[in-house]
């Protein structure tokens, strides 16, 4: 199958080369007699693919070759359930970080610290805040920023990161929604990477002289990282001896699908890695026998260990996308989308010169607003909000309500049910995505659908489970929509709704609408949580998984607490913790 066989021998093996699977394999490699294999189901080229690499392009990966796409369960409720496909993750070594929109922002002090009651002292902000800055280098080569933001990228981490560039073609838009903003008492900022998150923020992103970063970054120049690409895993390996005889649960390697469709096994010397993504990695120890003991049985695999929140306990942010027409000239649909003098000239721009409209990650602007006075309108919100003691359920430590990323383009991968716009319906459209940040509903699920390890597993994200959520995500619409057709500079652009008219002055039919058209805001996490005890979770304080030996998940499904924002800065923060743990571990290997 490849130029490696069974028998070569690994200290470690990483089995999902995303996000974190790269950065925790990178960092392990710094000692070059490390052999570390990386088991990835994805391509093992991304670096070649111009549709991953050219920043602007990123929308048209869903749905594509390198996209899980998984069907999901968004809502579950007595009166109304909605099931949709795709629900993207990437699927490529690089992961997720191939796929991404690029925001480059690590979320709330507070929200860190609420980590702790389930991974002890070690995860809160001042914990984690190292590891957040660890990952990135930060460029401002135009010199547009201030020196000081050099902090949240200074260390020579693999990634490069840099604020938006701000293209000129989208200019007006930009000083429309800026002014708009500010006339409704908005703030501005350039730095959200403090532990505090306020305002309308010309971003930073996971993009540097135009191109996407991704976390395969980590394995440039590391010989001794062997990566098996388009391999999927099958069952983790037991060490049969160690258990009979010591009566314990002993990991020593995996058993995978190779390219070929045959059945390869491997060894780790020290330990297996599970960092196969929030769906995949809790698949995966429950087709081992790691999971909820009834759930498990329902397909005939027995608990190896009896292990009840294997798969539950998945967080996501909820999305409401909406749509409007611009005036002429303001987007880039005419650059990006539509075929004609101006895209030629873009795609030109960016053969020959690297620059223009194909650089753009294209949530250039973001907005990270509380709407305390319109919540506090609402009864009940009021009575909520008493019930906890008077503190806002949704920020009790001020965090932002929201996250609001504005889009100068129509963007399919946020509405995929709605027609793109035809260039006689008019030249500019804006997207906008309201993200509700800290959800109540109850926790979403991952389950098994079969023992078939190629078979997508069960997802259900149980949005608006909790009433209190659509109120809020309604309320959220209803500020930002505000902001754009009343605020000073946007009203005088923004055209109408599109494809239909929003229905504003209606609570009924505005749930109505967030019910149907509500989407995932691709931040899925918390299916393989920390906990202080199997009780409460699947992994310890040190990323190993509760009742077994030799075995971490490093990757988002630990994530106990959804960050306050878009989480890719938090995944990778969890690869370079959990690097730093397994060398601390290994001190012979470490020193
Ligand atoms: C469309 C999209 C847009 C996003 N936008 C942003 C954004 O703008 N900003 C931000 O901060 N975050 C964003 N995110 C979220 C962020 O990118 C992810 O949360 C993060 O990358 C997840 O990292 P991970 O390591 O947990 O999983 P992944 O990066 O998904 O890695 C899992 C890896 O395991 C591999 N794998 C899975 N199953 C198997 C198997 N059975 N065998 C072998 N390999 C396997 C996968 O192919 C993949 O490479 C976005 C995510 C998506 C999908």
């Amino acid at each position: 199958m490849t130029a490696i066989d069974s028998k070569t021998e690994f200290d470690f093996i990483v089995v999902g080369g995303g996000t974190a699977g790269c950065a925790v394999a990178g960092r392990l490699a710094e000692n070059p007699s490390v052999k570390i294999l990386v088991i990835e189901a994805g391509i093992g080229n991304p670096g070649d693919v111009d549709a991953i690499t050219t920043p602007a392009r990123a929308f048209e990966l869903r749905d594509s070759k390198y996209d899980w796409a998984y069907k999901t369960t968004m809502i579950d409720r007595p009166e109304y359930t909605r099931v949709e496909k795709p629900n993207t993750r990437g699927k490529a070594l690089g992961g997720s970080s191939c796929l991404n929109y690029y925001t480059w922002i690590p979320g709330s002090a507070a929200t860190f610290d609420d980590w702790a009651a389930y991974g002890g002292d070690e995860w809160t902000w001042e914990g984690c805040r190292e590891y957040l800055y660890k990952p990135a280098t930060y460029h401002d080569d135009k010199k547009h920023f201030s020196p000081e933001l050099s902090y949240i990228g200074s260390k020579g981490g693999p990634i490069p990161v840099s604020h938006s560039d701000l293209i000129p073609e989208v200019a007006g838009f930009r000083d429309a929604l800026t002014n708009a903003w500010l006339s409704k008492g908005g703030v501005l900022t350039d730095d959200v990477h403090g532990g505090t998150m306020r305002g309308l923020w010309k971003c930073t992103n996971s993009i540097y002289d135009g191109k996407r970063s991704s976390s395969w970054m980590y394995l440039v120049g590391k010989p001794n990282v062997v990566v098996l690409s388009k391999t999927n895993s099958k069952r983790l390996l037991f060490d049969e001896d160690e258990n009979s005889n010591k009566n314990k649960v002993v990991v020593k390697g995996v058993e995978v699908i190779g390219a070929d469709g045959e059945p390869y096994s491997f060894f780790a010397k020290r330990e297996v890695i599970v960092s196969s993504g929030v769906f995949e990695s809790p698949k995966l120890l429950m087709l081992s026998g790691i999971g909820p003991r009834a759930a498990l049985a329902q397909f005939g695999i027995e608990a190896v260990v009896d292990s009840g929140h294997v798969g539950q306990n998945l967080l996501d942010h909820p999305i409401l996308p909406h749509v409007f027409r611009l005036k002429d000239g303001y987007g880039l649909d005419k650059h990006l989308l539509r075929a004609g003098l101006e895209k030629d000239a873009a795609v030109s721009a960016y053969r020959w010169k690297n620059k223009g409209p194909l650089t753009s990650g294209l949530l250039e602007l973001v907005g990270l607003p509380r709407i305390d006075d319109r919540l506090a309108r609402i009864p009940e919100y009021a009575a909520a909000k008493a019930a906890n003691g008077g503190l806002d359920p949704f920020g009790p430590a001020g965090q932002p309500h929201f996250e609001i990323d504005f889009v100068p383009m129509f963007s399919d991968a946020f509405q995929w049910h709605i027609p793109t716009p035809a260039a006689a319906q008019g030249d500019s459209y804006l997207t906008v995505i309201v993200d509700l940040l800290r959800p109540l509903s109850k926790t979403g699920t991952v389950t098994l659908n079969s023992t078939d390890p190629l078979e997508q597993p069960k997802i259900s994200l149980n949005f608006f489970a909790d009433d209190l959520d659509i109120v809020a995500m309604r309320e959220g619409v209803r500020w930002v929509d505000d902001v754009l057709t009343t605020g000073t500079g946007m009203r005088d652009i923004i055209e109408e709704d599109y494809p239909w008219p929003m229905p504003r002055s209606s609570d009924e039919a505005m749930n109505k609408m967030i019910l149907e058209r509500s989407q995932t805001g691709f931040h899925p996490c918390g299916t393989l949580r920390l906990g202080n005890d199997i009780g409460q979770g699947v992994v310890d304080s040190k990323l190993r998984v509760f009742g077994v030996e030799n075995l971490r998940v490093i990757d988002a499904s630990v994530i106990p607490v959804i960050p306050d924002c878009r989480i890719q800065n938090s995944v990778y923060m969890i690869g370079e913790k959990g690097a730093d743990i397994i060398k601390a571990a290994y001190p012979d290997l470490y020193a």
